[in-house]
């Protein structure tokens, strides 16, 4: 399998290449040069398989010759089997026809797991193959740092430097992150907020030298990886409701656009699925463009369900890509001028493309106050704030018969404050993280200074390959 650029100006790679990579040299992301298919019959061959071999039989051929079948098979194996649930990814349903897609029973409580805990093995092995030593360095406010270090944590060929703003993380966040014991992970401690370590991340990517000499690399979600890893989930759930005989509707809490990107490509793959809910909090350009055509930035305001709250949806460029009939030209002028103007002029007859399959859904903190108390009085669950929006959206935009699925994306003990005001009920950790704030937290400290976080990754790497 060979990716292409969405802005057509870098040459294609393969998953290999795309996977170190990351965002493509032209600054667009890697898409499949053709999509893979599957027919009814493919489908109805993958019913019942364990999640693990269902995974790596809709990911092989992303990978292509770039990671052998039988490898990708061990991969997935040891990627999900550290889940604490016997079927990796349960359905719990919530009405006739509604379920919940619990997606948060990996390592770190959210469903970034599914992804990151196979992609930091892919690395490794795609790395080991090259003889190759990589260290990847990210910021975080929360949940994407725990996932990634917890992906990473005792792999040969990674070391993995985290940045996070000292004292404005939850606890629960900032022990998830302090407490693996593995040699390859640093956590800094930033005195300062999330944009300055993201700005400090930028620079030393912007640093050619110690870009070089550190090999940094990225696990962001613009990584075609990440998007690969998430389609299977929405086919085992659909089997397990009735498809490919029966088409199915989801519902999908949304902030980079990732997660539900990945139900459309399971729909570009043969999937029989009728419609897509994407489902935001106060921050909410994907409604605005779905409703009004209107996809322009506002600033970020902090909600209940911080892991949706963005300006940008990165990865919609790749949607933006297909509904332009995969035209690179357009799609890079189109980006371009969303770059200098906050505004993204997308055509009106791409949007109405849009509108055919996606349906766009707003909930500000009240509501999804209101929806966890709903789903906690009549159903007894314990939604987190994202999944309640997702479930909020799925109720708002019924669709007859259909099986609706509703992504359940974090674990409500993650929650603790939200999900106590909401039921009265302080939902406790799993039994894996019940002594987290016993455990021995580890992290360097440094100022919000280029220099002082540069000396600091310089001499762990040292030390970790001398
Ligand atoms: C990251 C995240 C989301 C948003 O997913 P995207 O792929 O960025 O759209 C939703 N809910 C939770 C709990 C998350 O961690």
């Amino acid at each position: 399998m060979r990716y292409v650029s969405t802005r057509g100006q870098s040459p294609a790679q393969d998953f290999a290449g795309v996977l170190l990579a990351g965002l493509a040299p032209d600054g667009g992301l890697y898409m499949p040069e053709t999509w893979p298919h599957f027919s009814h019959a493919d489908l109805r061959h993958l019913r019942g398989l364990p999640y693990a071999e269902l995974a790596a039989r809709v990911i092989a051929p992303f990978t292509g010759d770039a990671v052998p079948f039988a490898t990708l098979q061990a991969l997935c194996r040891d990627a999900y089997a550290g889940f604490r649930h016997p079927a990796t990814i349960p359905l719990v349903q919530l009405g006739p026809n509604l379920w919940a897609l619990e997606l948060f029973h990996g390592p770190t409580l959210a469903f970034k797991d599914l992804a990151m805990q196979l992609l930091g093995r892919l690395f490794d092995h795609v790395l080991r193959q090259h003889g190759r030593r990589i260290t990847i360095v990210g910021a975080t406010s929360g949940d994407t740092g725990s996932a990634a270090i917890e992906a990473c944590r005792g792999r040969a060929a990674i070391d993995i430097a985290i940045l996070h703003p000292a004292g404005r993380t939850s606890e629960v966040q900032r022990r998830q992150m302090t407490t693996p014991d593995a040699g390859n992970v640093l956590n800094i401690a930033v005195d300062g907020n999330f944009d300055d370590c993201q700005d400090l991340v930028k620079a030393m990517f912007a640093d050619a030298a110690f870009r070089d000499q550190m090999r940094l690399s990225a696990v962001n979600s613009i990584n075609w990886a990440r998007i690969a890893a998430q389609i299977p989930y929405y086919i085992a759930s659909a089997l397990a409701v009735g498809a490919p005989e029966r088409e199915v509707v989801f519902a999908v809490p949304t902030g980079n656009f990732g997660n539900v990107l990945a139900a459309w490509a399971a729909r570009r793959m043969g999937l029989p699925v009728a419609r897509l809910t994407v489902a935001s909090n106060r921050n909410d350009i994907l409604a605005r463009f779905l409703a009004d055509r209107d996809m322009s930035v506002r600033d970020v305001e902090p909600s209940l369900s911080p892991s949706m709250d963005i300006a940008i949806s990165s990865n919609f460029e790749r949607l933006l890509f297909e509904l332009l009939g995969r035209d690179p030209v357009l799609t890079a002028e189109i980006m371009t001028g969303f770059r200098a103007t906050g505004r993204m002029d997308v055509p009106e007859a791409a949007w109405r493309r849009a509108r055919t399959l996606f349906d766009g859904f707003r909930l500000d903190d009240e509501g999804t106050t209101a929806e966890i108390a709903r789903l906690h009085i009549e159903c007894g669950y314990l939604a987190d704030p994202h999944t309640a929006i997702g479930i909020a959206a799925a109720r708002a935009h019924p669709c007859g018969p259909l099986p609706t699925i509703a992504a359940a994306t974090a674990h409500p003990a993650k929650f603790p404050d939200a999900m106590q005001h909401a039921t009265g009920v302080r939902p406790p950790l799993p039994a894996h993280l019940a002594d987290l704030y016993d455990r021995q937290e580890r992290f360097s400290t440094a100022p919000a200074d280029l220099a002082q976080v540069q000396s600091v990754i310089r001499a762990f790497v040292s030390r970790n390959s001398p």
